[in-house]
């Protein structure tokens, strides 16, 4: 994972922008357009990043990852 989704995710979570939903359920909201947000769980994110993972990653064994996600990890620790 590259140290900008890091970077990122800290910041997500250091401006408050992920929030506990429900039991594994987490809303974040995204950092380049604060009117748009993402549900996020512990191993998936609906953001485009995260799909586009899979399309072009698929059946490589490979996990996905996003900021979105990276963000709920940081903020569970
Ligand atoms: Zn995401």
């Amino acid at each position: 994972m590259s140290a900008s989704t890091i970077r990122k995710a800290k910041k997500l979570v250091a401006d408050g922008n992920v929030v506990k939903i429900d039991d594994d359920l987490y809303q974040v909201k995204s950092s380049s357009d604060p009117t748009k947000s993402y549900m996020v769980t512990s191993d998936s994110c609906d953001c485009l990043g995260f799909k586009n993972f899979y399309k072009f990653h698929h059946g490589k064994g490979l996990k996905a990852n996003c900021s979105h996600l990276e963000a709920v990890r940081i903020f569970l620790k």
